[in-house]
C-alpha cells in the first residue's frame, strides 16, 4: 500500500494529518526497508505500522503526559508560578509505574551480569547513577520492558474479549501475548503460535508490529522454554500444573500491568501471579508477581508506600508456599529501616535478584529506603545481581508512588520505545477507564482473543 493510500485509509474525517504523524509514518516505512535490506523478518502487520500514530490519541491530539492545575487561592493562574501540581492522578501513576519501571530496566540492563566492584571500575564509587551513553547508546530496555508489555497487551485484548463476548478467559489472552513475544525473540510464528496459529496465520494486533521489539535482550532461558513447550503441547502453566520449578525473576519483573485488572487487590495479586506461572512453577516465582502487582494497585489508588506493601504482604500470607517471600520481604523493610544500605549489605541481606522473592525485595528496599524516584533506581541496580529486573521491578513501584513528573526528562529523553511504551500504558488506561473505546480500529488494535 502506497503513503498516500495508507493515510488517507487511516485519517480522522475533518482532520489534517499532522506533519509528525506523516514523518512518523515514513520513518517507519524507511526503518522496516531497512530491516528487509538487512534480511530480518518483516511481518504484513510490521509492514501495515504506519496506520497507527505513535503518541497521538484517535483525534491527532497528543496525549497529555502531566496534569497541571490551577491554583486554588483564586488569583487567576497568572504565570507558572501559580500553576502548582496536585498528587498524581491514578491514570499517572499507572502510567509512572510503566514508564519508571522501563527506566530502571535500562539503567540496569548496562551492568546486568557486573558484579559491584566491576561496576565500580567503570563508573566510580557512586556507581552507575545514568544511562552509559558511550558508543551512541544509553536507554536500551530490556526482556523485562518487553514483556511488561505484552502482559499489558494481554490484558488490554483480554478486557476487550470480555465487553465484546462476554468471555472472561484472561489468561488465554496473556499467554496468546506471550506467543507474540516469543515470536519477536527470533522464533517463527508459525513455531511460536501454538495453538493460535489456527486461527492467525501472523500475529495480529498493534504492539508486535513495532519493529523495535524484534530485538533480543537476554531474556530469561525459563521464559522462551516454557512458551516454546506452550506451543508444542498447548499445556499452560498453572498453580497446579507445573511446567518447571523456576523461581527466577521472569515473572515477577513482568507483573506490573496485573494492578489494572481489577479494583480489587485479592483478585489482582491471583491475576498477577497467574500471569507468572504461565512460565514460572515454583511459588516464589509467582507469589512475587502477584505482590508487585498488589503493591502497585495500592499505590495507583493512592496509598502511601509502606500501607501498600503491608496490603500486599497481608495477601501474601493466604496462598501457600509464601514464606520464602515473607521473610524476603521482611528483610527488605528490616533493612530499609536502617538507610540506605550498600551494596555489599543488599547482597548479603538480600541476595542478587535473580530469583523472584529476591528482586521484589531489592526493589522494595530501594523503594523504602530513599525519599526520590532518582535515588531509589540507583539503588535498585548498583549491586552485584540481576540489575536490569531490580531496577524493572523498583521503577513500577516507585513511578506509581511519585507519578511520571518525578523521572528526570534526560532519561525519558533517551528511553528506548518511549513512545511504543506511552501510547499502549495510555490506550490501557482508555480500555480499563469508564468509557473504552468502541471502535473498528480498536477491534483492530486490540482484538479481543
Ligand atoms: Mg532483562
Amino acid at each position: 500500500m502506497e503513503h498516500d493510500e495508507l493515510v488517507s485509509k487511516h485519517s480522522v474525517p475533518g482532520k489534517q494529518v499532522p506533519p509528525e504523524v506523516r514523518k512518523q509514518r515514513e520513518e517507519t516505512r524507511a526503518r522496516l526497508r531497512e530491516l528487509k535490506k538487512q534480511g530480518k523478518y518483516v511481518s504484513p502487520e510490521m509492514a501495515d505500522r504506519t496506520k497507527f500514530p505513535i503518541g497521538l490519541d484517535d483525534n491527532y491530539e497528543p496525549y497529555p503526559l502531566h496534569q497541571k492545575t490551577e491554583n486554588a487561592s483564586g488569583d487567576g493562574g497568572r504565570g507558572e508560578g501559580h500553576i502548582h501540581r496536585i498528587a498524581p492522578t491514578r491514570k499517572e501513576r499507572f502510567v509512572g509505574s510503566i514508564l519508571a519501571g522501563a527506566v530502571g530496566d535500562a539503567l540496569g540492563y548496562t551492568v546486568e551480569f557486573e558484579s559491584i566492584d566491576g561496576i565500580r571500575g567503570r563508573y566510580g564509587d557512586a556507581g552507575i547513577t545514568d544511562f552509559d551513553r558511550r558508543g551512541g547508546r544509553g536507554g536500551e530496555i530490556s526482556d523485562d520492558t518487553q514483556m511488561t508489555l505484552f502482559t499489558l497487551e494481554g490484558l488490554i485484548r483480554a478486557h476487550v474479549r470480555r465487553r465484546l463476548t462476554g468471555s472472561d478467559d484472561v489468561l488465554l489472552a496473556v499467554q496468546h501475548a506471550y506467543q507474540r513475544w516469543l515470536h519477536t525473540q527470533g522464533n517463527q510464528w508459525a513455531n511460536a503460535a501454538g495453538m493460535f496459529g489456527a486461527h492467525a496465520p501472523a500475529p495480529d494486533g498493534w504492539l508486535i508490529s513495532n519493529p523495535g521489539l524484534f530485538a533480543t535482550r537476554a531474556p530469561g532461558n525459563t521464559c522462551i522454554t516454557a512458551l516454546r513447550t506452550f506451543a508444542r503441547t498447548g499445556q499452560m502453566g498453572t498453580f497446579t500444573h507445573h511446567l518447571n520449578d523456576s523461581k527466577g525473576c521472569g515473572g515477577v519483573m513482568r507483573a506490573a500491568p496485573a494492578a489494572l485488572w481489577s479494583d480489587d487487590a485479592a483478585e489482582v495479586f491471583h491475576f498477577g501471579a497467574a500471569t507468572a506461572a504461565l512460565t514460572h512453577s515454583h511459588p516464589s516465582g509467582y507469589l512475587s508477581a502477584g505482590t508487585l502487582a498488589v503493591i502497585v494497585h495500592q499505590l495507583l489508588a493512592g496509598a502511601d508506600l509502606r500501607a501498600a506493601i503491608a496490603t500486599a504482604h497481608s495477601i501474601l500470607l493466604r496462598w501457600d508456599g509464601h514464606e520464602e517471600q515473607a521473610r524476603a520481604l521482611d528483610a527488605a523493610i528490616d533493612l530499609a529501616s536502617a538507610g540506605r544500605p550498600t551494596p555489599e549489605q543488599i547482597a548479603e541481606r538480600l541476595g542478587g535478584g535473580w530469583v523472584g522473592e529476591e528482586a521484589l525485595a531489592i526493589g522494595v528496599c530501594a523503594a523504602l529506603c530513599t525519599d526520590n524516584l532518582t535515588d531509589a533506581l540507583i539503588v535498585a541496580v548498583n549491586h552485584s545481581g540481576d540489575s536490569d529486573s531490580t531496577g524493572a521491578v523498583c521503577g513500577n513501584i516507585v513511578g506509581a508512588h511519585y507519578g511520571p513528573a518525578a523521572i528526570p526528562e534526560s532519561w525519558l529523553a533517551t528511553l528506548e520505545l518511549r513512545d511504543v511504551i506511552e501510547t499502549i500504558t495510555r490506550d490501557a488506561v482508555r480500555e480499563f477507564g469508564p468509557e473504552p473505546p468502541s471502535t473498528p480500529d480498536w477491534d483492530q488494535r486490540y482484538p479481543g482473543w
